[in-house]
This record gives C-alpha cells, sequence and structure tokens, in this order.
C-alpha cells in the first residue's frame, strides 16, 4: 500500500484513515519483501512506492501476450510494469538478509540462514498455486515455520479448532480453549499473552463467541465495533481473443504462473481534478499465454468457433491455443455500515460452536468502479486488435464480482486511535484486554487495491514489535 492508502478519509472524507502512517509501515515492508523474496522493479509512480534498492530481486522477462499488452495500454496511457511476486527468481543472500533482519541476535541470524539456504530459485516449470516443492514461492510451511521450529520455541498444534478465548476475572486473557478434532476433547492452551491470527472473520468469530460476565457482548467488543466494517476487493473479469496470438508455432513460454507484468492504479490525477464518477482505484492482473489447458479454454474455443468435433476441434484448439488473454479488476472497497458479519443465533459448525453470518453490500462505489474496469479491458482488447469474449457489461451491478469471492476478506475487528470506535489500538492489541493482539486481516480499515498479504504480514511484524517490547518491560 502507499500513502494514500493510509489515510483514505482524509483525502476524499469517505471511509476510515488508519491510525498510523505509510511511514510507520514502511521499515516493515522492506524486512517482510527481504524475508520472503518478492521479485519486481522501482518504477517511481504515484502511490506505488519503491522498495530500498537492493530488496526486490530482478523481475521475470514478460511473455509475448504480455509484451501485446503492453504495448496496447500504452496507446491508451495505461501503465503496465513488472509485477510484484513473492517468488525467487534468483538465490536469496541468506547471510546478507539473516544479519540485517537480526542484527543484534546471531543466533537468530543463524537459524534463518539455515532456513533460508533450503528455498531455491525457480525453475519456471510447475503451477505454483498448489505449492511449490523447491521452496521458491513464497508460503509460510516454508519460510516463516521452519526457522522458528528451529529455534526451538515454537510448538505447533494441529486439529485444534478454537472456540474461544479464556479470561480470568481481572479481565486478562488466560489462554485459549480449542475442540482436539481428532477425538472432540475439549481442551485449554494456556498462554501470557494471546494473538488471534485466524484470518479476518473468523477472529472476530472467536472473540464474539467469548462471552463472559466480564464480557457479554463478546470479548473486545465494548464498541460494538467487533464484525464491523467487513471489506472485500472489487472484482471484474473480461477475456479476449487476439488474432496476432494465433496459430503461433511451439515455443517455451518459461516464467512463473503468476503474471510477469500488471497494472497498477494509474488514474489519480484524473479522479483529484473530477473526470472519475467514483473514489478509489483498482490494479489489473493480466493473464493468458500457453498455460495449462483447462476445461476454460474449451470454453473460450466453443464461444469462439460455435464449438467443434473431432479433426475441426483438433485445428481449432491448434490454432486458438495460446491467443486468449484475460483481465481481472482488484479493487478498493470502501467499508459500510451494510457489511458486517456476527454470530448465527441458530447454527453451529461440527464442533458445536456458533458460526458466522453474514451481511453484505457494495454501494454505488464500487459498482462504477466495477464498471469502468469492464470499459478498459474492452479498449485494451480493441487496441490490441482483438474480440472481446461475451461483452463488456458497463451495467456495474452485473459487472461486480458477489462480495466475498475474490477472497480478500478484511476488517472486522477495526484498528484506530479511538477506543469507542475501534477494537484494536495501532499495535493491534485490544483496547479491553491489555495482552490480546489480531494480527490477521481484520485489524484492517480500509482495504486499498492492492492485495493484502504483504500488509498483514508487515503490520503482524510492527504489532509483534511492540508486544515484545513491552513484554520485556514487564507491561505484559
Ligand atoms: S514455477 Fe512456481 S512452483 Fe514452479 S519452481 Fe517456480 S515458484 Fe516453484
Amino acid at each position: 500500500m502507499g500513502p494514500y492508502d493510509f489515510k483514505p478519509r482524509s483525502r476524499d472524507g469517505l471511509g476510515i484513515d488508519w491510525p498510523y502512517t505509510y511511514d510507520d509501515l514502511a521499515p516493515y515492508y522492506d524486512k517482510v519483501e527481504a524475508l520472503i523474496g518478492v521479485f519486481g522493479s522501482n518504477e517511481g509512480l504515484e502511490n506505488t512506492p519503491n522498495s530500498p534498492p537492493g530488496i526486490l530481486l530482478s523481475p521475470p522477462r514478460p511473455r509475448a501476450y504480455e509484451l501485446l499488452i503492453k504495448n496496447a495500454s500504452a496507446k491508451l496511457q495505461v501503465p503496465v510494469i513488472p509485477s510484484h511476486l513473492a517468488i525467487l527468481t534468483q538465490a536469496l543472500d541468506a547471510k546478507k538478509v539473516s544479519a540485517l533482519l537480526h542484527p543484534n541476535d546471531p543466533r537468530a541470524a543463524g537459524t534463518l540462514t539455515d532456513a533460508m539456504r533450503n528455498r531455491l530459485p525457480c525453475i519456471w516449470a510447475t503451477p505454483c498455486g498448489r505449492g511449490c516443492a523447491i521452496r521458491a514461492n513464497y508460503q509460510s510451511t516454508t519460510v516463516h515455520l521452519p526457522p522458528a521450529l528451529a529455534s526451538g520455541n515454537l510448538d505447533i498444534v494441529t486439529d485444534a479448532m478454537v472456540r474461544e478465548v479464556i479470561v480470568a476475572p481481572n479481565g486478562k486473557a488466560t489462554g485459549v480453549h480449542y475442540i482436539d478434532k481428532k477425538t472432540g476433547q475439549e481442551v485449554q492452551a494456556r498462554a501470557r499473552v494471546v494473538v488471534l491470527a485466524a484470518s479476518g472473520c473468523e477472529s472476530a468469530r472467536i472473540l464474539l463467541n467469548s462471552k463472559s460476565g466480564l464480557f457479554p457482548d463478546g470479548l473486545a467488543n465494548s464498541s460494538g465495533k467487533v464484525g464491523r466494517y467487513l471489506m472485500d476487493t472489487v472484482g471484474s473479469d473480461l477475456s479476449g481473443q487476439i488474432p496476432a496470438l494465433e496459430g503461433c508455432p511451439a515455443y517455451n513460454e518459461d516464467g512463473v504462473s503468476g503474471m510477469h507484468l500488471y497494472t497498477p492504479w494509474w488514474l489519480y490525477q484524473q479522479q483529484l481534478s473530477g473526470k472519475l464518477d467514483f473514489p478509489r482505484g483498482y490494479h489489473i492482473e493480466i493473464g493468458g499465454g500457453r498455460e495449462m489447458p483447462g476445461v476454460g479454454t474449451f470454453e473460450d474455443l466453443d464461444d469462439l468457433t460455435g464449438g467443434g468435433y473431432g479433426k475441426k476441434l483438433k485445428e481449432d484448439a491448434r490454432r486458438y491455443y495460446g491467443s486468449f488473454v484475460g483481465f481481472s479488476g482488484r479493487g478498493e472497497m470502501i467499508p459500510n455500515e451494510d457489511s458486517y458479519c456476527e454470530v448465527d443465533p441458530d447454527k453451529k459448525d461440527a464442533w458445536g460452536i456458533p458460526v458466522l453470518r453474514f451481511h453484505f453490500k457494495w454501494s454505488r462505489h464500487e459498482e462504477k468502479q466495477a464498471a469502468h474496469m469492464q470499459k478498459t479491458f474492452a479498449e485494451i482488447i480493441d487496441a490490441m486488435g482483438g474480440k472481446v469474449l461475451g461483452k463488456p457489461q458497463l451495467d456495474g451491478k452485473k459487472a461486480i464480482a458477489p462480495g466475498g469471492s475474490i477472497i480478500h476478506e478484511v476488517g472486522t475487528t477495526s484498528m484506530g486511535a479511538d477506543p469507542k470506535q475501534s477494537v484494536l489500538n495501532q499495535y493491534c492489541q485490544a483496547w479491553d484486554v491489555k495482552n490480546l493482539f489480531v494480527t490477521d486481516g481484520g485489524p484492517f480499515v480500509s482495504n486499498a487495491d492492492k492485495n493484502p498479504t504483504l500488509t498483514i504480514m508487515a503490520n503482524a511484524w510492527r504489532s509483534c514489535e511492540y508486544l515484545l517490547g513491552a513484554m520485556k518491560k514487564g507491561e505484559l
């Protein structure tokens, strides 16, 4: 996220400002990027911050369809730049990065160095979404957990379904109550500090289910804000077929299975001068090329050719394979009073724990943004000399993907500067319970178009530094 994304209300009067600024979080973005390994480039674009020199890994070369999209977008003044993905395009300098992250702790630096050396650079060959056997892409199971386990300070309890946070009569959290999913047994885990990181919504569910005499409306909920300000990302897709890419000879399209190029939001100035009919922006994720064919490939083919059989189907497949491109807009949703979750009074899960029920409403802001996405995608496909598959949907209500489908759910345990208006302070510490923290996407009070994982990690790192400092001072 960039400087604007932390102060949205101050900029356009909508939504909620974060209780800190971009500058407060920037050092933690740098640390996370150094730790997990992110490829990309520094382009100096508005509200798309550069990383310090030496942090980003070199990006992979664009593929043919990506270059065509870049050229066509340039005619429309739409920037297309190397994407930022957490995949190693080169080996990390394990010793240097570990020393940078743990300057005063040689033992931690050594443990991290060993773990980092087990990660190899990408071999451009396999679907990243299924997990990466050589640990080139970022996954918590291969990047965070191995060094934490090697430190000797981590126990992992699996199949533990947390029902509630336990609270002592003095109002402090003393641990969690969970159900062992294998045996059905009720178990308590005791703790000096409880950190919930169960994902936005699930952490809210645990808090709302942690009712007691002291906290009859759920834990950390004196503001009534637990479950509120639920956000997802605005999504809308459009595909096209590009005759220039038809009938290409077989060639090697080496690359990661994600995009090598993308478009960050580029219309800040037009928005400022009132030329757009919606606030906030979106980025564009692009896809296409000779990826592994799936059912969707044949649906696209059928749409184009009217269907085929036998020899004709084979000829069509050879001709059109690799000539499809796809655009996915990912935009900012502004939190609203109608989008929230609460505990369902009637329904329970398989372990007898009450589930959440959801209320969700897009506003006109998001719908207009989705319509703008469709118009832009159609213009780019047209500038490529291509055909839009189907029709661009200019009715925003129909263009927008259903809430929850982009699975960027954030909010529901909002952070803020005012205990009456938020659940957590700026360090993700519950206002009502000093030794309780929430460090997933729940603390977000805005959901900028940038995908949330990096911000979740940077914010969690900042909160954990505060937590450790407070423990050392004996405050927790
Ligand atoms: S393409 Fe993806 S899964 Fe394959 S090695 Fe590279 S990062 Fe790992």
